[in-house]
Formats: C-alpha cells, structure tokens, sequence
C-alpha cells in the first residue's frame, strides 16, 4: 500500500528497534535512525525530520512506528472523501 514513512529525529533515542523492524531504516554513526532514502543528515543534532512515499513494505513500516519507545515514527496513508477531495489519514 502506498504510504508516508515520517521520522522525526529529535526524539530518537537510538534504541535500533526500527532498523529491526524495517529495511527502510539505519543507524547514523551518532547513535539516531535515519531512512536511508534520504541519508545521513548533514546535522546531527536530531532535529530533522525525514519523510518518504513508499509503494510496499506497510506492514513493516507500521511495525517500526509500533515499536519506537519515543513515538517519532508515523505513517499516513491517502484517501479520498466522498466528496472526492483528498486527505491524508495518519495510521501510526
Ligand atoms: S525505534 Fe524510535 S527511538 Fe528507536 S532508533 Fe528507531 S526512531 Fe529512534
């Protein structure tokens, strides 16, 4: 399903549970996950969020949201109304 993958850095405590949970995520030598479509952060000072669209691999990125103990992982989805406008729906 196609999706929003939203990590916001500055609550990352480098527990390493996403880089578990999903391939889409990787340690920095600085101790905070990044996606690794985006890189490392030029800054480390853990304000940065990164944001991706993924095609596949919801479940996996739900599972990353699901398991960091500080909440700085969301995932949104597309919708449409019945109005046909569309809106995003945050899953996690
Ligand atoms: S699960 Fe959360 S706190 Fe742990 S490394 Fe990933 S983003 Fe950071």
């Amino acid at each position: 399903m196609r999706h929003k993958l939203i990590l916001d850095r500055k609550n990352c405590i480098g527990c390493n549970a996403c880089v578990v949970a999903s391939k889409s995520f990787d340690m920095s030598p600085m101790g905070k996950s990044y996606l690794k479509e985006r890189g490392i952060p030029k800054s480390e000072t853990g304000e940065e969020v990164q944001e991706i669209f993924l095609e596949e691999d919801f479940e996996s990125s739900c599972s990353a949201a699901e398991s960091c103990p500080t909440s700085c992982i969301h995932v949104s989805v597309k919708k449409k109304s019945k109005k046909g406008e569309e809106f995003e729906e945050k899953i996690i």
